[in-house]
């Protein structure tokens, strides 16, 4: 019987993630279960049997292995990782587990040329002093899709709240981490949202339903957010007018370039052949 193959922590990136050359997603599932998450209606979700946002499970391998597998990536050029694509990075289960703060530990003595942190917890936090190892080559983005609580309460009821990710924002940057606040995907929002994030964070990246689902709204329309919207009475908030506002208040508030629109914000700074 042959020995079971290691895990492969790094993924060829395509398609919406351009400039990366990786993706890292160290869960499977998610216990964030945003209403309008596209992996909903990917194989990983739909030959579940459990719903999406009520299962998640830590990949099986070794954290350390993710030095080997980068220092070969690294002979190949340069090294961009999007982390994560499919999953939230600190969800609940990395409170325990702290696979995620494994991973950046093996990066930070292999680090690649940029790594794009993405996520919604707030446990990010908690790895600030590994963050700081790879100072120069890693940014976090912390999703802020809405500051109102209603909102959130409806679309993405599991996931932390907004004071508490906008307090590790500012905590992350006054530790010496680069961070931007990504309303990805924008919900209906107060009319202090602006000035609130243009008041925490150097960097705003501003996305919504039709440009950042990658199939110019198609996945969710599919996920039903129309109708879902019209339900709560947010009809007006369906449409591609709310993000050219955000945008333009952001602008307004906060340094030329600071504020960038769907995935020209998300995207690696230019990397050195
Ligand atoms: S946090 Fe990300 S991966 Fe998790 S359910 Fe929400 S959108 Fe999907």
């Amino acid at each position: 019987m042959s020995a079971a193959r290691p895990i492969r922590w790094l993924t060829p990136a395509t398609g919406y993630l351009s400039g990366y050359t990786h993706t890292l997603n160290p869960y499977v599932g998610c216990s964030y279960g945003c209403s309008y998450c596209y992996v909903r209606r990917l194989p990983v979700a739909m030959f579940r049997s459990e719903p999406w946002g009520e299962w998640a499970e830590a990949k099986k391998g070794d954290p350390a292995t993710l030095k080997r597998e980068l220092a070969r990536a690294k002979t190949k050029g340069p090294v961009a990782v999007f982390f994560s694509s499919a999953t939230d990075p600190y969800q609940p289960l990395e409170a325990k587990l702290q696979l995620t703060r494994g991973l950046l530990e093996a990066m930070a003595e292999e680090p690649p040329d940029f790594v794009l942190l993405q996520t919604r917890g707030p446990l990010v936090l908690r790895d600030a002093d590994v963050l700081r190892r790879l100072a120069g080559r890693v940014r976090v983005s912390v999703t802020v899709e809405t500051d109102r609580d209603d909102v959130r309460r409806a679309l993405t009821p599991s996931a932390p709240p907004f004071a508490a990710r906008l307090r590790a924002l500012r905590e992350l940057a006054a530790a010496g981490v680069a961070t931007q606040a990504a309303v990805s995907p924008l919900l209906p929002h107060t009319p202090a949202f602006a000035a609130q994030l243009a008041a925490a964070v150097p960097r705003v990246v501003v996305d919504d339903y039709f440009r950042g689902d990658g199939s110019g709204g198609r996945r969710s329309e599919r996920l039903g957010m129309r109708g879902l919207y019209a339900r709560n009475g947010w009809s007006e908030w369906y449409g591609p007018e709310p993000l050219a506002a955000l945008a333009a208040e952001l602008g307004r508030l906060m340094p030329p370039g600071a504020v960038t629109v769907s995935a020209e914000g998300f995207a690696p700074p230019p990397l050195a052949p």
